[in-house]
């Protein structure tokens, strides 16, 4: 599927003013310009709120970065559910609780497996308070906390490539080709970053031309993208695996993982308890920093297998923290008000 590009688009490998040579960080600086400035097409005009989150996606196909472009009222109503994912099961509840109270079983559709497991679900959801229930007789009835909001209005899915070398491009192209086959999402890109060298034509030709390609320039304090490439609206209709309800019901899915997980969520997997993790602010983020190897690590090297790993110092929680050198409490903490402030502006 991949058709004919033209274009004089400037990208190759990453520029010095990147955070480091790791995807990873590229990553994370186009999530947070993308949490301040999508969509980069000047001319769409939107109200809808970026909540942007970092390697989401389904069995088969995980993207670097999902954007979920919210209705702003519906994501104002969404936090009546809480600040963290509601998954599959949680959903089925939330979604068809009725706003009078009734017995489960007569509300909630017919799962296609064994109620005992809707009715374990039913239990989650009101101890997470997302549903009210109570007992009549033998019988759990429940009622809705509040109506869960049409609060979904685009996904959006970027692949991060800051060096886009050939080999790069041709392994992306067939990842993209799936993309837009499936039309999971609405839109798909490819974020890369700017050089100042020119850019061989061939290079695009190996991606799907209904992908976007957006060059990422590293000048100042945080990134400009410019689009070099405008990408088609996918035709969820185009694949028949899954039927209209099934797509609809995975899109949702994957934009409550995206609105309970956010793109801070690395620093779950990584180790900001060992001494010498720091965040360093770069082209407008956060992003990690190592002082023992003194670059920005991978999250994958900031493990617990690490050789260089040390716990911090004991004395260092009882003082103020400064971003850079911990203590690792604090960072978490940071990002988490950040993660917050990204669901609901006013707080
Ligand atoms: S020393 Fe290892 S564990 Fe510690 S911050 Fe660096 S990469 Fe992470």
């Amino acid at each position: 599927m991949a058709g004919t590009r033209s274009s004089d688009t400037r990208v190759g490998t990453v520029s010095d003013g990147a955070p480091g040579d790791a995807e990873f960080g590229f990553e994370l600086v186009t999530c947070r310009w993308a949490e301040r400035a999508w969509p980069p097409d000047p001319d769409r005009d939107t109200d809808a709120v970026p909540v942007v989150a970092r390697q989401l996606g389904t069995q088969k196909r995980r993207w670097d970065t999902v954007i979920v472009e919210a209705d702003p009222a519906g994501l104002s109503a969404r936090a009546a559910f809480g600040e963290r994912t509601l998954d599959s099961d949680l959903l089925h509840v939330v979604r068809h609780a009725p706003a009078e109270w009734a017995w489960y079983r007569d509300t909630l559709p017919d799962p296609g497996y064994p109620w005992r497991y809707v009715r374990a679900a039913v239990h989650r959801a009101a101890d997470r308070g997302v549903v009210e229930t109570r007992r009549a007789g033998n019988r759990i009835e429940i009622r809705q906390v509040a109506p869960y909001p049409d609060w979904v209005r685009r996904i959006v899915a970027v692949e991060n490539k800051p060096d886009l070398s050939a080999s790069a491009a041709r392994r992306l192209g067939d990842q993209l080709e799936h993309d837009v086959t499936t039309a999971l999402a609405d839109e798909v890109w490819v974020a890369t970053a700017a050089t100042g060298e020119t850019v061989e034509p061939a290079l695009l030709e190996d991606l799907p031309v209904e992908a976007g390609v957006l060059v990422m320039a590293f000048d100042g304090d945080g990134p400009e993208a410019r689009v070099a490439w405008h990408p088609s609206a996918l035709d969820p209709s185009a694949d028949t695996s899954l039927s209209a309800a099934e797509k609809a019901t995975t899109r949702l899915e994957l934009a409550e993982r995206a609105y309970g997980s956010g793109w801070r969520s690395y620093v779950e997997t990584m180790r900001p308890d060992c001494r010498w993790f720091e965040l360093r602010s770069a082209s407008g983020a956060f992003v990690p920093w190592c002082a023992a190897m003194e670059c920005h690590q991978t999250a994958g090297a900031c493990a617990g297998d690490c050789p260089e790993f040390q716990p911090e110092p004991p004395a260092w929680r009882t003082r103020g923290w400064p971003i850079e050198g911990g203590p690792g409490k604090g960072i978490q903490r940071l990002l988490a008000r950040r993660r917050r402030r990204v669901r609901d502006p006013e707080e």
